[in-house]
């Protein structure tokens, strides 16, 4: 308990999934939270959840006027923020033979565009008082997946993304730390009974050494781990939440 008491974070796709566990972790070890969405049917369940005074601003974070609006009434009501979760993210099938142009560039402006706004707004809005910034990638910015050619782009571009603007921060002497999350396959309870996860659960199960899908409070006890104090020497680095795919 406390881990992150007095920090204010922003959590941006905090209506559900990851985005949700972590806002209710970082609630629970004290932070101020403030969850985001572009979909605010969620709302009212997810601020339930969390508690500890959570509030919800309706976002999307491929466009940059969001981004001035969401911290501005942030700085409003909690006045200052300490952390942003770069979490909001969208994947969509398609190879390399066969994607859309459509395709392509939602899939960047939300998983790409989305965080270098984030980035560029939280290191203008924390540049005095320091903080941690978090960036949602996948183990898909590490290694390749077939049927994922766009994602496997914008999540590889979120890992480069994360060094450059780690390093510029130190450079400049801000006391922002960034670093990126990479998950392996986590289980979505929602989903349980949709015959297309049954699917996609039963082809990556056996690539899977810990012989199961993550939970998203896995996830979220890395998350937490960044966004305090505890991490104070890790910057520029990535960070990987995935039974063990990738060490094979
Ligand atoms: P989810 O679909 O449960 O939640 C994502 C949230 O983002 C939703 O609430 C959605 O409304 C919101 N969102 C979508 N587009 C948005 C936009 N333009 N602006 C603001 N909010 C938007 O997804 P999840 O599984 O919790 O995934 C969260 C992040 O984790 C994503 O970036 C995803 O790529 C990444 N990830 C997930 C897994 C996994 O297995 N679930 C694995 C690796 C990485």
């Amino acid at each position: 308990m406390g881990r992150l008491s007095n920090k204010v974070a922003v959590i941006t796709g905090g209506a559900n999934g990851i985005g949700l566990a972590t806002a209710t972790r970082f609630a629970t070890e004290g932070a101020k939270v403030v969850i985001t969405d572009v979909n605010d049917t969620n709302r009212e369940t997810a601020l339930k959840k969390i508690g500890n005074g959570a509030i919800f601003i309706q976002q999307d974070v491929s466009k940059e006027a969001d981004w001035a609006m969401v911290f501005e009434k942030v700085i409003d009501v909690f006045g200052k923020v300490d952390i942003l979760f770069n979490n909001a993210g969208i994947a969509a099938m398609g190879d390399a033979e066969h994607f859309t142009a459509e395709q392509w560039h939602q899939i960047m402006a939300v998983d790409l565009d989305g965080v270098a706004f984030g980035i560029k707004h939280a290191i203008q809005n924390m540049k005095t008082n320091g903080g941690s910034i978090i960036n949602m990638s996948s183990i898909e910015g590490l290694i390749g997946y077939p049927n994922l050619f766009a994602f496997t782009a914008a999540k590889g571009g979120v890992r480069l993304m994360t060094k450059s603007a780690a390093l510029y921060c130190a450079q400049q002497k801000y006391n922002i730390r960034v670093n990126s999350v990479h998950p392996g396959p986590i289980h979505k309870p929602e989903k349980d009974n949709d015959p297309k996860e049954q699917k996609l659960v039963s082809e990556h199960l056996p690539m899977l050494p810990l012989g199961r899908f993550g939970e998203t409070v896995e996830v979220a006890n890395l998350i937490l781990y960044l966004a305090s104090d505890e991490s104070s020497y890790s910057t520029g680095s990535e960070f990987l939440v995935d039974g063990g795919y990738t060490a094979q």
